[in-house]
């Protein structure tokens, strides 16, 4: 069955709209959004116990997602948790954001000394299997904190 367009509505829902809009939607919830995307992440948080620095890792929810005002052709992207993350970029930004993060992610492994890391073979980065961080990330806290 197809979907009632209200009078507010200017334009049609983008594809990945999940909004069921109706005639009493109020001004500031006219937006088109997305279901989100769940993703498990491990995180590093930081903080000082007394003077201490302090690191540990918890397990938390991000949640992805797009919306979009109706009217506005400008489509935003959030990220944000339960937490009081909250981050919504226009597309320009998300996309920089993706190529510099991907780019990161990429780089070829270096030791401590920011040297490439050798292998059994003498190779760089021939031990990291593919999807595996780099080894330098799966250490534990550095002793240079
Ligand atoms: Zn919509």
């Amino acid at each position: 069955m197809p979907r009632v367009r209200p009078s507010w509505q200017r334009h049609l829902c983008p594809p990945w709209c999940t909004v069921v809009h109706t005639e009493q939607d109020h001004p500031d919830d006219r937006t088109h959004r997305d279901d989100g995307v769940a993703l498990s992440v491990v995180a590093r948080r930081r903080t000082f116990v007394d003077s201490t620095l302090v690191e540990r890792t918890e397990e938390r929810t991000l949640i992805l997602g797009r919306w979009q005002r109706d009217g506005d052709r400008r489509r935003w992207f959030f990220l944000g948790d339960d937490e009081g993350l909250e981050l919504e970029l226009d597309e320009a930004s998300f996309v920089r954001l993706i190529h510099s993060m991907s780019a990161l992610a990429t780089e070829a492994p270096t030791d401590v000394d920011g040297h490439p890391s050798a292998t059994k073979d003498g190779q760089p980065g021939a031990d990291e299997s593919e999807g595996d961080p780099p080894a330098a990330w799966r250490e534990g806290p550095s002793s240079a904190f």
